[in-house]
């Protein structure tokens, strides 16, 4: 058996009987972007995946999921050809027969209602979709599609408000220095099971047990024991939406113990004072019933955040999906910033990675005329919620679609996603779906949602397409880079994603399916974007000539864009003004990746405020701190559910993968033994789980890994629904918790959905 390595990225083996190769590659499916060894027989079926352990970045470490990649690009319901719905009755189609029927659709509803009528729903998979994530921005420009609905306010838009409002960018997202400090307080984070999120590391918990074993201390706040409460030294467990009560207590102490120290950060915050005013009366004793955290232990928490050399505080998807998620996204930071933590090693810190997708762009478009974040610009129809960084919450998508009226929606666009499980109101939206008299959905499966589409347009799988994480890389907690090329060539007649999309936008912008240039299209997007660059004052290809740069930059696609991210970024060649700067082609050249070193303090250079400084106390965020004192004097004596997510599992999109769900049923409600035995509900039997929207029936998992007064329910499940093509995930159906999602329970600041804290009612079922 010979074994040779090719110039780049694979070892192969040759018997008699079958070829196989070995290759490098990045795993796409989270933010800790494991290097990959793929080992393919025949040059075709994937055989095994393991870890890389040459990989700069990821070091040899791997989960589950990241074995499977070989099963979703092998399985049978993975749509290869596009999909023509009628009545109940499914076709395949040819790709200039569906892109035919887009134009009849989309044709029909523009002439009738007008383009208004249209709106796209982006689903989370996109972020990790090289294609995808690089053109759906050209998709909504080119389209005109207005507004559009995400699975971001079903996550971090609170997040991206904080951002907006203290750097000026809501993508400008500071990530905590596992690496180096020497305090780790997680906050509604489960890196046990999903790793990092607005977090870019591999293995997560190995770098907790590091800070332990340099003697560090670790902290999980949550309300449940997660598997990460097992690399740490305590657990915090904390009632559901109190997280900014708990942070504001901390800041409370640090003030009245002399404990603020800004260190640098004091060049350029403001408003200290008015964040330690606001703080005056979220004293300890008066947040602790309410957070269900002593006094005592509060206080303790404050000094060791402040009297440790180095301390972090990283909050993720349960300080978000909750009641008070912008002011607790906000309240993180302005921990970290007090303690003096903040853009300096060992605290929240900013990357600087090679594919810089952030700085030197110009301000966002969601700015108001004073260069400051606007919000409320405008409101949705029914409901009249108020629009935060272009969206409304996506629990409004059902009740646009089935309210009759002026401005009615009768189209939709859905980009990799399935908000028939993901979003709350998820019974009325798959109500409303058939309503609708054009649904086109991007998308490689029949699912839940695409099953209401007419038309299903599938892109290549994971392993077809080159792919680089270029936005995750933007909290990373080293600089570094990879790029991956495509395992295995799509069908010569399959059209990339990016393609896809422009055509769609094309049939928008009112050409023919069979007319649409999407070379055209892309040089157009790419000049736009080349174009935008090179007028802004802060990059380092400020006055180039457009058209000498976009000469400079060949290829076509992504691969263009990231080319041109990395020569334009901070590490870039600057298309010749930095001559050993990086280029794509010379990232190429690395398969293992690039380690370009420690973050280091990048304020204010990124700062996109108007003044260049960060004001610690905006007074959008301020105007929402009545309503959290009055949750002070709320007494809740009833459970409350909130959600989870289990290693084996990513939302609802690998739940057709059988070696990922098969073995114990982990689509149950998990209850506190006390609890139980109030509701009269015992393990293994079925509980009813009812709230103000709707009721599931589901086996019971008694465990003290919940703190009395709330439960869990995974999300992403519910695959028990009619006319899907997920054979696996039909076996394994589970419930859908967004059944029990009220719409309306949004964070006002954000309009970011509520699916922690969600007061329910436990019976045994039947
Ligand atoms: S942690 Fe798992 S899913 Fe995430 S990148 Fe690594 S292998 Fe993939």
């Amino acid at each position: 058996m010979a074994i040779a390595e090719d110039e780049t990225t694979s070892d192969q083996t040759t018997s008699d009987q079958t070829t196989t190769e070995t290759h490098t590659r990045t795993c796409p499916l989270c933010e800790a972007m494991c290097g990959l060894r793929i080992t393919v027989e025949a040059g075709q079926q994937v055989k095994l995946i393991r870890a890389n352990q040459d990989d700069v970045w990821s070091k040899g470490y791997l989960c589950p999921k990241g074995t499977t990649l070989g099963h979703m690009h092998h399985d049978p319901d993975r749509l290869t050809m596009p999909m023509i719905r009628t009545g109940d009755s499914w076709r395949e189609a040819t790709w200039p027969e569906a892109f035919a029927e887009c134009e009849r659709l989309i044709r029909g509803v523009v002439e009738t209602h007008g383009k208004e009528a249209f709106t796209a729903y982006i689903g989370n998979p996109t972020v990790h979709n090289y294609s995808l994530s690089r053109y759906v921005g050209a998709f909504t420009g080119m389209s005109g599609i207005s507004p559009i609905y995400s699975a971001g306010t079903v996550d971090q838009w609170p997040k991206n408000v904080s951002s907006a409002l203290l750097y000026g960018n809501p993508w400008v997202i500071p990530t905590p220095d596992l690496d180096r400090t020497d305090m780790l307080v997680i906050m509604g984070a489960n890196p046990q099971a999903s790793q990092g999120s607005l977090l870019a590391a591999a293995d997560v918990l190995g770098r907790c047990d590091a800070i332990r074993e340099r003697g560090g201390t670790v902290v999980v706040v949550d309300p449940r024991r997660t598997g990460t409460v097992d690399h740490a030294d305590e657990w915090l467990p904390i009632r559901p939406g109190t997280d900014a009560a708990l942070l504001l207590a901390v800041i409370n102490v640090f003030a009245a113990d002399e404990l603020i120290d800004l260190g640098r950060m004091a060049e350029f915050v403001d408003g200290v004072d008015v964040v330690v005013a606001a703080a005056a009366d979220f004293t300890p004793e008066a947040v602790a019933e309410t957070c269900a955290i002593p006094a005592d232990r509060i206080r303790r928490l404050a000094h060791q955040l402040a009297e440790a050399p180095t301390s972090v505080v990283y909050g993720r998807i349960g300080t978000c999906n909750q009641e008070f998620g912008s002011l607790a996204s906000w309240l993180v930071d302005v921990v970290n910033m007090l303690t003096g933590n903040f853009d300096r090693p060992g605290g929240l810190m900013f990357s600087s990675p090679m594919t810089e997708p952030l700085a030197h762009l110009p301000r966002p478009s969601q700015n108001g005329p004073d260069g400051r974040a606007a919000f409320g610009r405008w409101t949705s129809r029914v409901r009249g919620a108020p629009e935060v960084l272009g969206q409304v919450p996506v629990s409004c998508m059902a009740e646009e679609i089935d309210t009759p009226g002026e401005g009615q929606l009768h189209g939709l666009i859905t980009i990799a996603g399935n908000p028939v499980l993901s979003a709350p109101e998820s019974a009325r939206l798959a109500q409303a779906l058939p309503m609708l008299d054009c649904m086109i959905s991007i998308d490689n499966w029949l699912n839940e949602t695409t099953k209401h589409a007419h038309v299903i347009l599938p892109g290549q799988g994971h392993l077809e397409q080159s792919h680089c994480d270029e936005m995750i890389w933007s909290w990373a907690i080293r600089n570094a880079a990879k790029w991956s090329p495509a395992l295995f060539p799509p069908p010569d007649d399959h059209p990339r994603e990016w393609e896809v999309l422009l055509t769609v936008a094309g049939l928008f912008m009112g050409a023919a399916a069979d007319e649409i240039d999407t070379a055209l299209l892309d040089d157009l997007f790419f000049g736009g974007v080349v174009g935008t660059v090179v007028a802004e004052p802060t990059s380092p290809i400020h006055g180039r000539d457009q058209a000498e740069i976009v000469a400079a930059t060949p290829g076509r696609g992504p691969d263009r864009l990231a080319d041109f991210s990395i020569r334009r970024g901070v590490h870039g060649d600057h298309y010749g003004a930095n001559p050993d700067g990086w280029t794509l082609a010379r990232l190429q050249e690395h398969p293992d990746g690039v380690d370009l070193g420690p973050l280091e303090s990048r304020l204010p250079e990124l700062l996109q405020t108007p003044d260049g400084r960060i004001d610690i106390a905006p007074a959008y965020l301020l105007a929402d701190l009545p309503r959290l004192r009055a949750r002070l004097g709320r007494s809740e004596d009833g459970l409350v559910l909130v959600s989870r997510r289990h290693l084996r599992s990513n939302n609802s999109w690998m739940h057709n993968i059988k070696v990922l769900v098969k073995g114990k049923d982990r689509c149950t409600l998990m209850i506190h033994p006390d609890d139980a035995e109030a509701a009269g509900v015992t393990a293994g039997a079925k509980a009813r789980v009812s709230s103000e929207s709707g009721e599931v029936e589901i086996p019971v998992e008694v465990t003290d890994e919940m703190m009395p007064g709330v439960v869990s329910l995974p999300h992403g499940w519910g695959h028990d629904v009619e006319g899907t093509r997920l054979s696996v995930a039909r076996e394994h159906a589970g419930v859908n918790s967004n059944l029990l999602a009220p719409g309306h329970l949004v964070d006002p600041l954000s309009g970011n959905a509520i699916v922690n804290g969600i007061p329910v009612e436990v019976t045994p079922a039947g």
